[in-house]
């Protein structure tokens, strides 16, 4: 073990990490180094003797718990590494429900249902319930059952919950309760849970059955949390009470980052820890070692804007580095080529691998445009987010056979493969078969296989498809049990179920694709045998395999691939994480602050300390974007700066406005300085913030070189339709979608004339003349 690893602290850290003698709160900035302590604690408690899986470290997200236990590896090594009991909060209580399954009415081989399982399944339910699906959408009925098990509340309490009922009146939403309930049966009938299931029953676990509570209690005789103030009711309720008594607990946060409220993470549960713990000892961390002193000071001035906040010391010895860049951009369409090209541009000039540039927007939709950009320029990108590859349709459908081989009575899986590969079973014998399943409370597989139970109305053919179909079902549950491994048992499902089968014949790009989806993630069976194997780990089953693909999410999906690539995701996915390089896009209101957080000042101010998640990822540079045009819900809409722009302290900014626009773009970058350029800071602060920048106004590299000329002020019109007098070849324009080009012809042969335009975003485009709107440059 690295004896010397305390010497890696400084004093508050080491401190921090020394202190072992009750609960203890951790309360510092960005990039502080508190998920350096809880790392290093581990290392320490190691060091004191504590037995590695007697250690419970619960971190937000798969990426984090990796990164963790890479870093522990190398100070203890692999071994007493690997025995921790390290991960996300949902994957080390999936283990915990697993091994105590049967007392709260569960099986251990229980599904976990991903939100498109809990999506159908309330689109089943409000349809058999026969509410109207307009006013019971899929996303406010899972949100509210959601909010209810976070919070800890059960179907029963919901029913009589006032504030809640009032609530669901005023919403039109009077059945929620009746569906909430009727979604809590239907999981339970097909052996299934949701991700907010997995804290909802942990907390039922502990709290009915005080063995298994003494159990754990004694059991983990430490417990570290990381990002403590992004965990909800149901999460801080369960680490409460597995260290009430014990009080070993050590938990790190910012209330600065906070991000999660409308997942019902509280800011609350950090202040709540002082009247839990009366012992509570609190340790602050002041010296930021991640970003420059601009970064770090002009973070410090936006959050500052946030009313609600525990104040707190920063300060940083690293180099002072180069002000934050503002760029303005007239399109989505520009904004991603900007990004591309300032990414390739600075990999050289700076040296840095991929892996050290970040490009983080407010949602996912933004991404394709800027994956388009990146993909021109050749340069090689990773997505989180999105669909990862287990949302793929070929490997869902493939993991629904692999799922129906551990629990049958899964309905979610049941429903997708039924017929599929189509195997003549209709909607209408479906239906009637969930229908059966629902009034008698028992899963769809039940009704399939006890003939007393079937719907009246099957005729013979139907019949004969079904046994066909359980048949096949069966014998991939009897493989399973016989103790095949997932390698194995994988590839006998894909090779029986004809999935494979069906996509030779279809020889379409997609098909290849497809085909290509399903070897890989047989390649990844394999591997994941392989691996366990060589551990010495007997656990090889599918159901192994399925335990950690159930729990992959959207944003830990991962590209197996080594190459070096730069990284797209959500700022909420990027918490944590660090970059030498970053690109926040998208820095307009309605969009960062999102649309939804208007008119609530605490909604604000949660985009705000997004905003300050975004710009502390950096560690020397960052860039900050937005357009004066986007392309969103199938139309092109003008866009406003975001008033956060104006919120940081303009000392710390550098304007930059349109530059880098391809072959004909000057050869010296023109930038700005940004408060000498909008003529003093106060005006300049006013017109960011003033909601009078509703049109996107061209500004031209020319005359963005020229002393003075202003984001707002430039010349210019807005965006109209031209004539073909008016219009000469090699003139440049500036279109609304596309952003600037040079046309290279104009046609007015025939009935519509029309231009061809190359555009620096994007390549030539033919535009008609009657249509098109844009400005002369
Ligand atoms: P966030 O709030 O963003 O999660 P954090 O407080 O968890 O940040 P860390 O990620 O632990 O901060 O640390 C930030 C960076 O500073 C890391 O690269 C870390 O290795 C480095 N660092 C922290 N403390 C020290 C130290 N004493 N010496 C050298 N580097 C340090
Ligand atoms: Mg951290």
């Amino acid at each position: 073990m690295a004896e010397n690893y305390l010497d890696r602290l400084n004093e508050q850290q080491r401190a921090a990490v020394e202190y072992c003698d009750g609960p203890q709160l951790v309360i510092a900035g960005a990039g502080s180094g508190k998920t350096r302590v809880l790392t290093y604690k581990i290392v320490h408690l190691l060091r004191l003797g504590f037995e590695p899986w007697r250690i419970l470290a619960l971190t937000f997200t798969n990426k984090a718990a990796r990164e963790m236990r890479e870093r522990i590896e190398e100070l203890v090594g692999r071994e007493t590494a690997s025995k921790l009991w390290m991960g996300t909060f949902h994957s080390i209580f999936a283990r915990i429900l697993r091994s105590n399954a049967e007392l709260i009415g569960f099986k251990s081989n229980f599904t976990i249902y991903d939100s498109a399982d809990s999506k159908s399944l309330v689109k089943t339910i409000v349809k058999d319930m026969q509410l109207d699906e307009k006013i019971y959408k899929p996303a406010a009925v899972i949100s509210a059952i959601s909010g209810a098990k976070n919070a800890l509340v059960s179907p029963e309490d919901y029913a009589i919950s006032r504030d809640v009922i009032e609530a669901d009146r005023r919403a039109k939403r009077p059945e929620m309760y009746a569906v909430y309930r009727a979604y809590r049966d239907r999981c339970v009938a097909s052996g299934a849970m949701d991700f907010d299931d997995l804290l909802y029953y942990t907390n039922v676990l502990l709290r009915d059955n005080p063995d298994v509570l003494r159990h754990y209690r004694e059991f983990f005789r430490y417990v570290l949390v990381d990002e403590y103030q992004d965990t909800n009711f149901a999460q801080h309720v369960i680490v409460t009470q597995l260290t009430r008594e014990s009080g070993k607990l050590c938990v790190v946060g910012d209330d600065a980052q906070s991000i999660y409220s409308f997942r019902g993470a509280n800011i609350r549960n950090i202040l709540d820890l002082r009247h839990t713990y009366t012992d509570l000892s609190t340790f602050k961390l002041e010296r930021n070692y991640r970003s420059t002193r601009n970064i770090i000071n002009a973070a410090g001035s936006l959050i500052d804007k946030n009313r609600d906040q525990i104040p707190k010391q920063v300060y940083s010895e690293n180099e002072k580095g180069v002000p934050i860049e503002v760029v303005k951009c007239y399109s989505d369409f520009e904004e991603a080529y900007q990004v591309a090209s300032r990414v390739s541009q600075l990999k050289m000039r700076s040296g840095d691998s991929a892996e050290e540039f970040a490009i983080l927007y407010r949602t996912n939709a933004q991404s394709r445009v800027l994956e388009e950009a990146l993909r021109k320029r050749n340069v090689p990108y990773r997505i989180y987010g999105g669909l990862s590859f287990y949302q793929r349709k070929e490997v869902k459908d493939a993991i629904a056979y692999f799922r129906m081989a551990l629990n049958p009575d899964d309905d979610e899986a049941l429903k997708r493969i039924i017929n599929f590969p189509a195997r003549g079973i209709g909607e209408t014998t479906v239906n009637r078969l969930v229908r059966r399943a629902i009034d008698d409370n028992v899963s769809i597989w039940t009704v399939i296989q006890q003939p007393d139970l079937h719907p009246a109305g099957l005729n013979a053919g139907t019949m004969r498809k079904l046994d066909a179909f359980a048949g096949l079902i069966a014998g991939f549950v009897q493989s399973n049990r016989s103790g095949d491994d997932a390698s194995v048992l994988a590839t006998e499902i894909i090779d029986r179920t004809g999935l494979f089968t069906m996509l030779l014949h279809d020889n379409t790009p997609e098909s290849i694709s497809k085909q290509d989806n399903l070897q890989e993630l047989l390649n990844g069976v394999k591997e994941f045998v392989e691996t366990r194997t060589e551990e010495g780990n007997s656990a090889t089953g599918l159901a192994d395999f399925m335990a950690e693909v159930s729990l992959a999410t959207d944003q830990d999906s991962d590209s197996d691939s080594d190459e070096e690539r730069v990284t797209l995701m959500t700022v909420h996915a990027a918490k944590g994480l660090e970059f030498n390089n970053v690109f926040v896009v998208g820095v307009e209101e309605e969009l960062f602050p999102s649309a939804m957080a208007q008119d609530s000042p605490a909604q604000i101010e949660e985009e705000r300390r997004l905003m300050y998640v975004a710009i502390t990822r950096a560690r020397k540079f960052c860039m900050l974007s937005y357009a004066g045009s986007r392309f969103r819900n199938g139309q092109t809409v003008a866009c406003r700066p975001s008033r956060f722009l104006g919120d940081i302290d303009p000392e710390f900014l550098r304007l930059s406005t349109n530059d880098v626009l391809g072959a004909s773009a000057p050869k010296v970058r023109p930038t700005v300085n940004y408060a000498a350029s909008m003529a003093g800071s106060a005006r300049s602060l006013n017109s960011l913030r003033s909601p009078g920048i509703t049109a996107p106004r061209p500004v031209s590299s020319r005359q963005a070189t020229t002393a003075g000329a202003t984001a707002s002020s430039a010349a210019g019109g807005d965006y109209t339709v031209h004539s073909v007098g008016e219009l000469s070849e090699n003139m440049r324009i500036e279109h609304a979608k596309f952003g600037g080009g040079l046309i290279v012809k104009i046609d007015s042969s025939g009935p519509d004339a029309r231009i061809t335009v190359k555009f620096d975003s994007t390549d030539e485009r033919t535009l008609m003349l009657k249509f098109a709107k844009f400005a002369i440059v």
